[in-house]
């Protein structure tokens, strides 16, 4: 270390406290970065990679940012996962003795980032932190731009729940401490699927203080008034959220402190898997958000409105009441065109009072950012003018907790002006009459200024040369231009100063003094509007919970708009919400293929599962029919209506479900290398581990990754326990392929099959896309593989195989096999020997409440194979 340059000790000092960052060092103008820190962002960055001189016989590997563009490199390191530490000079090079005093005034992380450049206006940026001791995890999420923190004691913690909660924030950095590392899945979930900076921080940043600084944080005396008393966990984990903010943040911390502890119960049950089933924010394929469900609902118009619909999206709601209280508000705002419209183009100009209230708070707010401010707010008063003769309670209470800001807004336009620049510490920000000392400094400026106009005009009067001009820059200051071809005319009183191409400067002695007073006014005046704009700045800052509320209050307002807007729009109705767990939907359609379909009528379907006779639904039918789109549409259905959303049908009857459960289609999670099948049996295994009685189950084709009689004995056994009601009994949607499983109607009570309607004239087939009750007699599969443009000679082919394995018996259509009486046993073998005698008595003695799915599975498998051997 010795041998270093001292600037160099320096560095590697600050560098070796921070190992995990990128170290961003500020030398004059730019930032520059040194060793493997140079060599790796060269990579990332396509920057040069050049050398410096560091004391040593080799060169320090060095690459470099300007300072002025350094937030796009970072947030391009950033998005590619890194960290970022920024040493900044703390003193002025030009006037500093020895070396330039440096420090770390901010660590960026992909949780922690304020930037708008960086962040998305449309979504929350969660920074999460997980304790887990023993069976127990306390775990917040952090919107460090936004102020917000929700944090939630998960007892019993399991991979299953731990993973559901991080579904629903998706953080793009996770903390947590080492006995949170036993949990492998959930682990390799936040690397994988959320893609997240993940990070084992010391014991230490839980536990050392943690109530007193957890209570100092979120402005409490005692965890009592913050709920906490009896949740260590959540403490340790906003604890070490506090440390971690602090040593990254450095400043405005206080920004942080809207806490709200939730239960899990609270919400919907959506696993990652189902929310991204149902697209919900975005399309299973190209991750946009065109196509999801968001994108149909999303008619926002501040960006408040726009992260709370995403948030409320996520969160379905499972109280009856608040659910209700949506509705009302959703109702109320639905039929009034007038009210809403007005309402509407009000909130379009409203600006993101959140995030310009986090640059505020920070420091990095400019004079544009508090004129937004100020804007924002004068569009309140209209707000709440409208809202004054509000009936639904919801509506009252957004009314109440809007403030109109007026004093605020006041201050600032008193001070700032129109159309303040961008820099502030240049001046021009300021408005005239504000404060009378910057307005006789800017009189004297502009007097100086004046002046200067007379001195030129004067001297070309006393020198007679016409092209004399006076002019200014920053190293000579104030100057007397004259061409070359007037050269002899210049008196001697001018001092030479600047010789150019085709013209000489001077400066007078006159003309120095009023430079003097010039500069010396402007100086005076940028430093007295970067005093007075920070002074107001803070005098903002201090006002953050009432701008707060306010937000949350003009995002919900919003979100409300939004929904009654699109139900207007799209013809959706008010849901009747129940308690008797039913779900009836009359001519319900799918949000999205609706709105995305052009030209094409979408084919409205009925709905009916309840906990009786209609708990599970087998729905067969041809490829294509439309048997996913007809159970998503369900599914869509119930959650928007627990999001306080109107639904996409003529009449809609909903209980509350606490979860939905979706297994769909096949995907191979190499990542995780897992093959097609195993996948399809972790999520059917996931889903009856977790489901409940009120849960809806959809089940898009089970089975189908493996033999055919494998795969229809785990469908059928997986049909069997979800309608039972002492196993299961949870509402199920369940499409299949396997026309065998349609039988069960016959022997399970809840159980009805439905098929989707298909018209077939010679060759062709025209889909109906109309759900009726009974089972599909044929498949289809070889008049959809001609549709989809495969060649004649294979579906001619496929056609002559499949007559020939009708004809040997070797496929039959069991749906089309007139169905047996209801609730009649159905002997599906004729077994007369002993050998059938004896599998018979085995098959009564079994007793179906002790079996789990698996074994079920098994059995199911051992004696189909003894029947074989009988037949
Ligand atoms: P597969 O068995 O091959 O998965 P499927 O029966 O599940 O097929 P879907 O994927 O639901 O069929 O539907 C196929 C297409 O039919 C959808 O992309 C949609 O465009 C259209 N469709 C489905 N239902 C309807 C409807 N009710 N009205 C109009 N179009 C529909």
């Amino acid at each position: 270390m010795a041998d270093f340059s001292p600037m160099m000790q320096q560095y590697l000092k600050t560098k070796a406290e921070y190992p995990n960052c990128i170290l961003f060092y500020r030398l004059g103008d730019f930032y520059e970065m040194f060793f493997d820190d140079a060599k790796l962002a060269s990579r990332e960055l396509e920057l040069t990679l050049t050398g410096r001189e560091c004391g040593q016989s080799e060169r320090a590997p060095m690459c470099g940012v300007p300072y002025h563009s350094a937030e796009s490199y970072i947030s391009r390191l950033i998005a590619k996962g890194y960290k970022v530490a920024i040493c900044e000079q703390m003193e002025d090079p030009a006037t500093a003795k020895g070396l330039v005093k440096r420090e770390i005034v901010r660590v960026v992380t992909p949780g922690t980032v304020i930037e708008s450049s960086m962040l998305d206006e449309g979504r929350n940026n969660y920074l999460c932190v997980i304790y887990r001791a023993s069976d127990r995890c306390g775990i917040c999420f952090a919107d460090v731009s936004t102020g917000e923190v929700f944090a939630t004691l998960l007892n019993p913690a399991s991979e299953g729940t731990i993973c559901d909660e991080l579904a629903r924030y998706a953080p793009s950095e996770v903390l947590f401490n080492a006995d949170f590392c036993d949990y492998k899945t959930a682990g390799q979930f936040i690397r994988d699927r959320l893609h997240a900076n993940a990070e084992l921080l010391d014991d230490g940043c839980f536990t050392e203080d943690s109530a007193a600084r957890v209570c100092a944080q979120f402005e409490q005396p005692t965890l009592d008034a913050l709920r906490l008393t009896d949740k260590p966990e959540i403490v340790n984990a906003l604890c070490a959220l506090t440390g971690y903010l602090t040593q990254t943040q450095r400043t405005g911390l206080e920004r942080v402190h809207t806490l709200k502890i939730y239960e899990q119960a609270q919400y919907m049950r959506l696993d990652l898997t189902a929310r991204r089933n149902l697209e919900l924010t975005e399309t299973m394929r190209s991750k946009e958000k065109r196509g999801s469900l968001l994108w149909v609902l999303d008619r926002t118009k501040t960006a408040m409105g726009k992260r709370m619909i995403r948030a409320w999206l996520e969160q379905p709601l499972m109280q009856f009441a608040q659910i209700v209280r949506r509705h009302d508000a959703v109702e109320e705002l639905a039929n009034d065109e007038m009210r809403r419209s007005t309402l509407i183009g009000t909130l379009a100009d409203v600006f993101d009072l959140e995030r310009l209230m986090t640059r505020i708070v920070y420091g990095s707010a400019n004079g544009r950012d508090l004129r937004s401010l100020c804007m924002a707010a004068r569009r309140l008063p209209d707000l709440r003018t409208q809202l004054e003769s509000v009936h639904a309670k919801l509506l009252q209470d957004v009314f109440r907790r809007m403030d109109p800001l007026t004093d605020i807004a006041d201050r600032i336009d008193a001070a700032i002006c129109d159309d303040p620049p961008v820099s502030v510490r240049e001046g021009g920000i300021i408005r005239k009459g504000y404060r009378a000392e910057l307005d006789y400094l800017t009189q004297d400026l502009s007097d100086g200024q004046g002046v200067m106009a007379r001195i030129e005009a004067e001297e070309r009067e006393k020198t007679g040369i016409k092209g004399l001009k006076i002019g200014y820059n920053r190293v000579f200051g104030y100057y007397i231009e004259v061409t070359n071809s007037a050269r002899e005319q210049v008196p001697d009183t001018y001092i030479r100063k600047q010789t150019l191409a085709n013209c000489e400067r001077y400066i007078t002695q006159e003309l120095k003094e009023l430079e003097n007073k010039i500069l010396g006014a402007r100086e005076r005046a940028m430093q007295l509007e970067f005093e007075l704009f920070d002074e107001l700045r803070q005098t903002v800052a201090a006002e953050l919970d009432r701008v707060q509320t306010t937000a949350r209050a003009v995002a919900e307002l919003d979100v409300l708009c939004s929904f009654a807007e699109v139900a207007q729009r799209n013809g959706y109705c008010r849901p009747v919400m129940n308690v008797d767990g039913r779900i009836r939907l009359k001519e319900c359609r799918h949000p999205v293929v609706e709105a995305i379909a052009t030209g094409v009528p979408f084919v409205p379907n009925d709905v009916l599962l309840d906990n009786d006779e209609n708990r599970v639904a087998i729905i067969t039918g041809p490829n294509m029919a439309g048997k996913s789109t007809y159970m998503r549409q369900t599914a869509l259905a119930c959650l928007m209506a627990q999001c306080g959303s109107f639904v996409p049908a003529a009449d809609a009857d909903l209980c509350i479900l606490d979860g939905i459960f979706t297994r769909v289609g096949a995907s191979d999670d190499l990542t995780s290398g897992q093959s097609t099948f195993m996948v399809e049996m972790s999520e059917v295994a996931d889903i009856l581990n977790h489901a409940t009685a009120n849960s809806l189950l959809i089940f898009d084709e089970i089975g189908r990754g493996t033999s055919t009689y494998d795969g229809m004995s785990i469908a059928r056994a997986v049909v069997e326990y979800v309608s039972d009601k002492r196993r299961l009994g949870a509402k199920t949607l369940f499409a299949t392929h396997y026309h065998e499983l349609t039988v069960l109607e016959q022997e399970i009570y809840s159980v009805k099959n439905y098929n989707i309607a298909v018209k077939k004239r010679g060759d062709d087939i025209t889909f109906l896309r109309r759900i009726v009750r009974g089972g599909a007699d044929e498949s289809f599969g070889i008049e959809v593989a001609k549709l989809a443009g495969v060649p004649d000679a294979v579906i001619e082919r496929a056609k002559k195989i499949l007559k020939q394995m009708e004809a040997d018996g070797t496929v039959r259509h069991s749906a089309v096999q007139p169905a047996p009486e209801k609730n009649a046993q159905t002997d599906q073998m004729e077994l007369t020997s002993p050998a059938a005698d004896e599998l018979i008595r085995e098959i009564k003695a079994i007793d179906l409440n002790v079996l789990t799915p698996i074994e079920a599975m098994n059995k199911l498998y051992a004696l189909w194979n003894r029947a074989q051997a009988i037949s």
